[in-house]
């Protein structure tokens, strides 16, 4: 394949994998008039990701979620060019990344080169920096038929999909008769998973159950069962007892089945088999005929990384993601950092985590931007860590904001922090509004954060849109 070495050569490039949280804060903040600066990804939006499990039902509309790549490349000043492609390999021998690309048009940045890639075309991107921010896949822990059976919640087309087969099912169930149990197997909701995609999800359909779909089809509504199934023995593990116990208090009280200390271990097209274990410590059997099944058991790294994985010798011991220093520079390379859920720096794989260490990032790479030689020396060090902190490079240093998870009702639960410092932490409807002002607090773009605030005045006058079709 071609190698594409890009932009001017008297700067380095940056290229950057993703368009995710990682990779588009990173861009937001990066000076790119000091790198070539090279996005590729095959989704050409950023999507914000914590207002996902409002889309399914249409509390918010996935277009109000999705912000074009293009529009903050366009915001930067220098050199930025955008691929609509796939990273397929990373070789860190020669310093190129293979990718295959999605359209025809590749080049967004009027200053730059025009390289004309076709759709499926295989190139090779020369870069002097990587940064990794691909994020990770849905989990199946390869249970079998999740694959085939299962609705996974991760990407917009996952949401579209949910809504389809939400609506099939009901429609389908809505020919039968009352007492036809095929009936009450479309109308069996499963969601496996009780982290907070799981729980969200299974609130906001809830929601939707109660306060949408009792005006088109009130018959039917009534037999409509969410079932919530979590291995351990609460939901949302990493909030206090408290907010946890609250949360499932929220969750039986609208309806919702809530099955703790069992594991889905077998899904067939029409059925799933879940093993509770009882208080008496043995172990339960059941099978439970579903309609839809929504599955939000975690995630696990991409092929890319894992195959990087074996040629980094340092990263051999690497599963979650790859192993980096306190600066994230991929342990055993001197040019690739990894950032968000494709990396493991021992924190939880959110948003927020990916955020500060793209903000980070993009401040390390201004600083080294300005240290003479600084890019020579690395490139030839065989101790990373030392000329970074020689260098004045400070650590990385997470600092936990707090978390939040919608339950359903207009309740939710909060435990918002600095760091080791509390500052709230409660549940109820008051939370809802908190959690309301923060997230839309956190979206990235102006537009979108509009959006979403009609989305939310929109429904509260004419209730949700959640067409089959769209
Ligand atoms: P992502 O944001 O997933 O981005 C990965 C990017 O890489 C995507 O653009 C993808 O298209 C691209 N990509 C994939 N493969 C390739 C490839 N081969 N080559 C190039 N590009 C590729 N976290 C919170 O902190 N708060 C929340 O409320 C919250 N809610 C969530 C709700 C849901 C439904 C989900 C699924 C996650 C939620 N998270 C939340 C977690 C959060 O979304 C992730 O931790 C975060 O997205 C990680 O950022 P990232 O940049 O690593 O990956
Ligand atoms: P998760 O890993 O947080 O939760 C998955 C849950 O599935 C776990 O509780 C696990 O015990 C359970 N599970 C696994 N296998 C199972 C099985 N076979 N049967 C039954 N239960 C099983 O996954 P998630 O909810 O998708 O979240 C992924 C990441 O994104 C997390 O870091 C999370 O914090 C973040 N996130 C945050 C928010 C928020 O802050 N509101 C929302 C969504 C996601």
């Amino acid at each position: 394949p071609r190698i594409i070495h890009q932009g001017q050569s008297d700067k380095p490039t940056v290229a950057i994998l993703g368009s995710g949280w990682g990779a588009i804060s990173f861009l937001q903040h990066v000076d790119s008039t000091k790198y070539n600066v090279v996005l590729i990804s095959p989704r050409n939006y950023f999507l914000f990701t914590p207002l996902l499990p409002s889309c399914p039902v249409g509390t918010v509309d996935e277009k109000s979620i999705m912000e074009p790549v293009v529009s903050f490349a366009n915001k930067k000043k220098g050199d930025v060019t955008y691929y609509e492609a796939e990273a397929t390999d990373i070789n860190p021998n020669d310093k190129t990344v293979t990718i295959k690309s999605f359209s025809n048009i590749n080049s967004i940045s009027p200053d730059s080169v025009n390289v004309g890639l076709q759709a499926n075309e295989v190139a090779q991107i020369k870069y002097d920096y990587l940064i990794t921010a691909v994020g990770a896949e849905p989990n199946t822990f390869g249970i079998p038929g999740v694959e085939e059976h299962g609705c996974f919640l991760k990407e917009i087309p996952d949401s579209k999909k949910i809504r389809h087969k939400f609506i099939e099912a009901v429609e389908k169930a809505n020919l039968l008769p009352k007492d036809d149990p095929e009936r009450k197997r479309l109308l069996t909701l499963v969601v496996v998973g009780g982290g907070p995609t799981g729980v969200e999800t299974a609130g906001e359909l809830q929601d939707y159950i109660d306060q949408d779909l009792k005006t088109f089809m009130p018959n039917i509504v009534d037999e409509i069962q969410i079932v919530l199934i979590e291995a351990l023995p609460v939901v949302l593990n990493m909030f206090e007892t408290k907010l946890t116990s609250y949360a499932e208090k929220v969750l039986r009280e609208t309806n919702i089945d809530l099955k703790t200390k069992t594991a889905v271990g077998k899904v067939e097209s029409e059925y799933l088999i879940a093993k509770t274990k009882k208080d008496d410590g043995s172990i339960e059997e059941t099978k439970i005929p579903y309609g839809v099944l929504v599955w939000a058991t975690g995630n696990k790294p991409r092929s890319l990384i894992t195959n990087l994985f074996k040629k980094i010798p340092e990263q051999n011991q690497a599963n979650r993601g790859l192993i980096v220093n306190e600066n994230l520079l991929v342990n055993g390379t001197n040019n690739i950092f990894a950032i968000g859920d494709n990396a493991f720096a021992k924190l939880p794989p959110t948003a927020q985590v990916a955020h500060q260490e793209a903000e980070y990032l993009s401040k390390v790479f201004s600083k080294i931007s300005r240290i003479p030689n600084f890019h020579e020396n690395l490139k030839s060090s065989t101790k990373p860590d030392v000329l970074f902190e020689e260098n004045g490079i400070k650590p990385f240093k997470y600092i936990h904001l707090g978390s939040l998870a919608y339950l359903g009702a207009e309740k939710a639960i909060a435990n918002i922090t600095y760091g080791s410092r509390s500052f709230y932490s409660g549940g109820g409807i008051f939370t809802f509004f908190v959690w309301r002002v923060l997230y839309v607090s956190m979206i990235l773009s102006f537009r979108s954060r509009f959006k979403v605030i009609a989305d939310w005045t929109k429904i509260a006058f004419f209730g949700r849109d959640a067409f089959k079709e769209l």
